[in-house]
């Protein structure tokens, strides 16, 4: 007779530790085994046969299992659709219940429905629990119970929210320390015993199963000094500086724990801390509306007659625009899969002020290229952008990329390293003239925004 278990269904928290659904499995009363589907509703999608994230996706995955196959237990990975996949692990093991933890996007909202009922019809749970973010969905509410839309008074709420319910966490030498209960990390470790042991362990598809190839990209580190998280204030708006994280992709992973990373944010520096509260604040408003995903937060911004020049669009997308600190930030998007956060702020001004090209199509081109491409990040910042979301600046406030290269790069230093032929003549003369732009934006928006 087969051993009832539980499965626990990894997706954006892949690592053992300090993760929240894995504990509550363990904790449970079954043995958990746990399992990791290749999506290919999201595999399909990806036009780029070496995509980094796919790398570093079967890389994490592979260590993970390795991880698991030393504790006696495996992890079970499959390559297809969820809904083809979950009949077949029903017929294969005893399954009382699944455990996961959420994902708010809205495809994930569709594929858990989904298999939440599949898993019904054979009599089984779909357990799914908060580990992606400090405060979900409709946790941080403004005191007349309104989802927050403006981030100041939103990460205020956060931050009393956070010290409302204190704890404390014994030190290395056992004495208590005070910590906030939404940050404690989960005790995994003192559970491994409840993994369920297997006698053969299974196989994992390759890359080129999945029709994939090896991206050469480097991916950044899990560690961050301590010195680069104290001084990130001062050094984070400078792009030829190294100094901001780097961690975007372990978070979209969940490779690292958010309450880790929080814990040492609300230790060493106020301002990173802040950033993290911006990914929460994305995240809640993504969960709470759906339709930004497809359309304006703000509806009346539906209305702007986007030109959507192709070749202008080409121009951006290959860092030829002719303004330096854009073509920079475009070329070390191309190259790395990363962008400065002032340079991500800076092109996607840009292209939908200066080249009235709709910001679905810069959203869509971040989301293809950015090594940590989050929806909820990269479609609060496009629309930020655009002015078109929550929080944003007024349309009229256009951003100048010369004065902005002036201000965060003075020294050129971060415009040299990519755009090594600026101040030559095969650099090209700008697709637009700032001063034009400017005024067609602002008349653009203002007749658009009348109707
Ligand atoms: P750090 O500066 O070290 O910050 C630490 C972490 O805080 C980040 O890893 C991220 O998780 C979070 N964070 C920082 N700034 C923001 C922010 N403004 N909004 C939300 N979270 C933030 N971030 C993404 O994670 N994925 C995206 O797809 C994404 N697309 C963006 C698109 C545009 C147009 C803009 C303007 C911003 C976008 N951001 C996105 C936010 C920000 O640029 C990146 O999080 C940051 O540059 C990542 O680098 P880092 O890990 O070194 O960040």
């Amino acid at each position: 007779m087969m051993t009832k278990i539980t499965l626990f269904w990894f997706r954006r928290d892949l690592r053992l530790d300090d993760n929240a659904g894995l504990y509550r499995a363990l904790c449970a009363e079954h043995p958990v085994l746990p399992v990791f589907i290749f999506d290919r509703h999201i595999l399909d999608k990806l036009e780029d046969r070496r995509d980094a994230r796919v790398t570093f996706l079967h890389d994490t995955i592979t260590a993970l299992k390795a991880q698991l196959q030393a504790l006696g237990s495996d992890l079970i990975v499959r390559y297809g659709r969820p809904e083809d996949v979950w009949p077949q692990l029903l017929h294969e093991y005893d399954v009382a219940a699944v455990y996961t933890n959420k994902d708010y996007e809205p495809y994930a909202h569709e594929r858990d429905a989904r298999v939440k009922a599949l898993l019904a019809d054979a009599g089984a749970t779909l357990e799914a629990f908060k580990d992606h973010v400090i405060f979900e969905e409709k946790e941080v509410l403004s005191k007349t119970g309104g989802v927050y839309t403006v981030f100041s008074p939103y990460a205020r709420t956060w931050k009393a929210k956070l010290a409302e319910r204190m704890d404390t966490t014994p030190a290395a030498d056992g004495t208590p320390v005070p910590i906030s209960y939404y940050l404690k990390p989960y005790p995994n470790a003192d559970y491994f015993g409840k993994l369920h042991q297997v006698d053969a362990v299974s196989e994992l598809p390759t890359l080129a199963d999945m029709g994939f190839e090896r991206s050469e990209i480097a991916i950044p580190d899990t560690q961050v000094s301590q010195g680069l998280i104290k001084q990130y204030d001062a050094t984070r708006n400078f792009p030829a500086l190294a100094g901001t994280s780097r961690l975007g992709i372990h978070f979209r992973f969940g490779t690292i724990s958010i309450r880790e990373k929080a814990r040492k944010a609300q230790a060493l520096n106020e301002t990173f801390l802040n950033e993290l509260i911006w990914r929460d604040f994305y995240a809640q408003i993504l969960a709470n509306f759906p339709h930004v995903a497809s359309r304006s937060f703000r509806p009346e911004y539906d209305n702007i007659p986007w030109r959507n020049d192709e070749a202008q669009y080409r121009a951006w997308c290959e860092g030829r625009t002719g303004y330096p600190i854009v073509d920079a930030g475009m070329r070390e998007l191309n190259a790395t899969g990363h962008m400065h956060n002032r340079v991500r702020m800076i092109t996607a001004s840009f292209l939908t002020k200066h080249l009235l090209i709709d910001w679905r199509m810069g959203e869509a081109y971040f989301a293809a290229k950015l090594l940590d491409f989050d929806l909820a990040s990269n479609n609060g910042g496009w629309q930020w952008a655009a002015g078109s979301g929550t929080d944003a600046a007024p349309y009229f406030r256009v951003f100048n990329p010369t004065s902005q290269m002036e201000k965060f790069d003075a020294d050129l230093v971060y415009v040299r390293r990519w755009v090594p032929e600026y101040g030559t003549a095969r650099y090209p003369a700008p697709i637009v003239d700032h001063k034009l732009a400017r005024e067609r934006c602002l008349e653009t928006y203002k007749q658009a925004l009348a109707r």
